[in-house]
């Protein structure tokens, strides 16, 4: 009988989530359309659609067109009905924004604080930030439904733990259960680059697919990996540490300890110096910029080899996975055709036959932002995705508030 319940209220859960990612999807909708495109009852659609405008997650809009009859009341997501809070964690400092559902940012801040190999002050400083951005954004605390937190690193994201981060010198870091507690919201955590590849699944460049690769140039090189709608983790969470793949065993020695690793070839602080050595003069990641930006023939060369050797590693990558898009983001982006020409030029000639042609790329603009926005998301995601048996739904998140 028990067993019974629960599948039954699987089974509601899981119409009502096909339900609100329609009307995010495809809204403003009827409740006949919708009952038409999830191939659910009207009966059962008016009980979801109910349910959902009281807890507010759906709102009615006056009236939609109609060849014939009563106009149809259409419905929309209700995107104020709750906020997230994002935090990206780097070195020195944290970014943190408030979105709304649709993952719009209603707040963002920047502070101050070295987190290097002190995860006690990266504590403070999150409660810090929680507590100014709900004061100076306005939104209430109980209309939160949960921290979403993004950092590199190995991170054991069921636990909420950071098992290891090379660039914050940090190993086994509890981050969102002491969090939770000080609080009393729900915290997430995960690697940054996963984290940017669950907000292009649910609000970007990976919505409708289900093979995906996220790739991020920058101070490192990042991947994150969707295979059949999930993310890609493997055994403790490692996954993804493309930038540490060995392309050059005799090249330059790497943060890692190794050497001739992706990142040590293409970062933006290596080919900042390796820009600097082809002009003989120290030259700012600024100023790289600008000398690509305009062409500059020594600088646009040097960017073109570092596209060739991002564009053989990502072949290889696409060879191994076949995914339906690559998608290119981090701050890197800026360097514009010079790199990304070539990079892709590469990915087109050397992969396996076949593979490259069915596959697009997708270069995104890049703000700053995105890092804090993509951690955000971890907490929207639980409100939009499919229930696994046993686990809550996110929809209770919004029951609660
Ligand atoms: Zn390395």
């Amino acid at each position: 009988m028990a067993l019974q319940k629960a599948n039954r209220d699987l089974m509601r859960d899981l119409n009502t989530s096909l339900v609100v990612n329609l009307v995010k999807g495809g809204g403003p909708i009827s409740r006949a359309e919708l009952a038409r495109q999830s191939k659910l009852s009207p009966a059962t659609i008016t009980g979801i659609v109910a349910r959902l405008v009281r807890l507010g997650v759906l709102s009615e809009l006056a009236i939609g067109p109609s060849k014939l009859g009563r106009p149809p009341v259409l419905l929309r997501l209700n995107e104020r009905a709750g906020y997230v809070i994002g935090i990206k964690l780097k070195e020195h400092g944290l970014t943190t924004v408030v979105t709304n559902l649709a993952a719009e940012v209603v707040h963002s801040a920047e502070s101050d604080t070295h987190l290097i190999g002190d995860p006690q002050a990266a504590l403070v400083a999150i409660e810090d930030a929680v507590r100014h951005s709900l004061t100076e954004s306005g939104v209430k605390r109980k209309m939160v439904l949960g921290i979403g937190i993004g950092l590199a690193g190995v991170i054991d994201a069921g636990q909420g733990v950071c098992r290891y981060s090379h660039i914050l010198h940090w190993q086994d870091v509890a981050l969102s259960e002491p969090l939770r507690r000080k609080l009393q919201i729900p915290v997430w955590v995960d690697n940054d680059v996963n984290t940017l590849a669950v907000a292009e699944k649910w609000f970007g460049a990976g919505i409708g697919l289900k093979h995906f690769l996220t790739v991020t140039v920058g101070r490192g090189i990042g991947l994150g990996i969707v295979l059949n709608g999930e993310i890609y983790r493997g055994a403790i969470g490692g996954a993804g540490e493309f930038g540490h793949i060995v392309v050059a065993p005799d090249g330059p020695s790497c943060q890692c300890g190794r050497s001739g690793c992706l990142e040590a070839l293409v970062s933006e602080p290596v080919l900042v110096n390796r820009i600097s050595a082809a002009l003989g003069r120290q030259v700012s990641a600024d100023e790289m910029l600008e000398l690509a930006g305009s062409g500059h023939a020594v600088v646009t060369a040097v960017l073109a080899e570092a596209g060739q050797q991002l564009g053989l590693a990502l072949a290889n990558l696409v060879t191994l996975l076949n995914p339906e898009r690559l998608i290119v983001s981090g701050e890197g982006t800026r360097l514009g055709p010079a790199m990304f020409d070539t990079m892709q030029e590469r990915i087109r000639s050397m992969t396996f036959d076949g593979l490259a042609a069915q596959m697009d790329i997708v270069i995104q603009p890049w703000g700053d932002r995105a890092w804090a926005i993509g951690a955000a998301t971890l907490v929207l995601r639980e409100l939009f995705s499919l229930p696994v048996a046993g686990e809550p739904h996110g929809l209770a998140l919004i029951a609660e508030a």
